[in-house]
């Protein structure tokens, strides 16, 4: 990796100064484009989202057995999309603005299995490589039932291999969970910044937890050498996963029928306004990928970051993507948002979604839990606190009058807009833990 020369940085964008003062920000792409131009850059297209969707769907009745609280959705693992009024006057008389539009959230907070957004891609990725080994074996076809995958011999089967990955803590909890019920023997190398509970649980699982007193960059790497030193070992590559990726964008559909059901239109003259937390990117990516598909250019995605992880931000802004970390411009990467704990972003997703994403901002953990306190009393809806991050979009947007003048959103089309907060963590937090997190946000 080439040594970044900060002090240049520094010179040519004021807005790293600002990164670099810790000072929440927000910076709109000005070089967004429309998604027919920027989807040459992905590299994925709609046959690829098609095939993960059918993967899941061939999975259904495996996960419908195996995770009985899967079964009333017929093992599908999808979460709630509701409106949260209270909130939106919350919101607009805290900081004076006037939301226009409704105000919803996406409740992948509350996902089956492990309790956040990587329910998603996490489970996704261990699903298919379950699958490669099953059919290559002769023991599984596509066209099977695969619930007989919940059987004593494909565990025995799957004993045979292990997996491994890097983790702040929910995509092991994704993993962990996922691999040790199909067999797998599973290791998941955790950051320092991972919560004990979400280790006591994994650990309950059966799964291998190794901890590091580092951030997610140095258990990721320890995790990747562990698994080379063994060849019946599978890496899950949060940085760089294409399969992980496609996991999560399966979401777009998903949404789109939700919001079919509502009644919810989204077009030119109903724009819909999507904020999404952002740790390495993999998981707002692929939604974001997967949204796009689904809603075309009336779809307009925001990733939000903590002031102290703005790596996303850093990396596109500056166009070194992954050649840059926000330790090397001395910012600490230390946050209550350990879901969004990164240094260095995904260069992956980085350069695959830029064209496509409307803006950037970060946020104080401090806000965080002030919006983690304002749910809560307003919505009783109960997060961990990287699941706020998003919740400060529609305020940042309201303000941003030249985003809104340059993209020509009229005043008739922002009334009949929807704000879409992704909630991305928080069901499965202990009611003791969310005490000294709602606590926190009172003072
Ligand atoms: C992982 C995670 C994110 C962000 O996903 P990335 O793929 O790391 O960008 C956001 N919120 C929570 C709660 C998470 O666990």
């Amino acid at each position: 990796m080439t040594t970044v020369d900060t002090q240049k940085l520094l010179n040519d964008f004021p807005l790293v100064r600002q990164l670099v003062n810790l000072e929440e920000v927000s910076w709109f792409n000005p070089a967004v484009t429309r998604l027919e131009d920027g989807l040459p850059y992905v590299g994925l297209n709609e046959s690829d989202i098609r095939d993960a969707s059918e993967r899941l769907a061939r999975f259904a009745p495996y996960l419908a057995i195996a995770f009985p609280e899967t079964a009333a959705n017929n093992g599908v693992i999808e979460s709630e999309l509701v409106e949260i009024p209270n909130m939106k006057n919350r919101l607009e008389s805290e900081y004076g603005v006037t939301i226009a539009g409704q105000l919803l959230l996406k409740k992948d907070s509350h996902l089956p299995i492990s309790g956040s957004i990587k329910a998603r891609g996490g489970i996704y990725e261990v699903l298919t490589h379950a699958e490669q080994l099953a059919i290559n074996a002769g023991m599984l076809k596509t066209s099977d039932d695969y619930s007989k995958l919940y059987s004593h011999e494909f565990r025995e089967f799957f004993k045979q291999y292990s997996i491994a990955v890097g983790s702040t803590g929910n995509l092991g909890m994704s993993i962990g969970i996922m691999s040790a019920k199909l067999g797998f023997s599973v290791s998941v190398h955790m950051s320092a910044d991972a919560r004990q509970w979400k280790k006591d649980k994994l650990r309950s699982h059966g799964v291998n937890v190794v901890e590091y007193e580092q951030d997610y960059g140095v258990a990721v790497e320890q995790g990747r050498k562990e698994a080379e030193k063994d060849p019946s070992c599978f890496f899950i590559d949060d940085e760089n996963s294409k399969t992980l990726f496609l996991g999560y964008s399966v979401a777009g559909e998903r949404v789109k029928k939700q919001f079919e059901e509502k009644g919810i239109v989204v077009d030119k003259n109903h724009p819909l306004f999507v904020y999404l937390p952002c740790g390495v990117g993999g998981g707002p990516g692929g939604v974001a990928f997967g949204l796009k598909m689904a809603f075309g250019d009336h779809v307009h995605c925001i990733f939000a970051e903590p002031t102290h992880s703005p790596c996303m931000l850093l990396g596109v802004h500056t166009g070194l993507h992954d050649g840059i970390a926000v330790q090397d411009l001395g910012i600490d990467n230390i946050t209550a948002a350990d879901g969004l704990a990164v240094g260095r972003a995904s260069g992956f997703v980085g350069r695959a979604m830029e064209r496509l994403l409307d803006g950037y901002y970060t946020l104080s953990d401090e806000r965080m839990y002030q919006l983690l306190g304002q749910l809560s009393q307003t919505e009783d809806i109960q997060l961990e606190p990287s699941a706020l991050a998003g919740m400060m979009g529609p305020v940042v947007v309201s303000r941003a009058q030249s985003y809104l003048t340059r993209m020509n959103f009229d005043a008739k089309a922002m009334e009949q807009a929807t704000h879409l907060v992704w909630a991305t963590g928080g069901g499965m937090v202990p009611a003791q833990e969310m005490e000294s997190y709602l606590n926190k946000a009172a003072i």
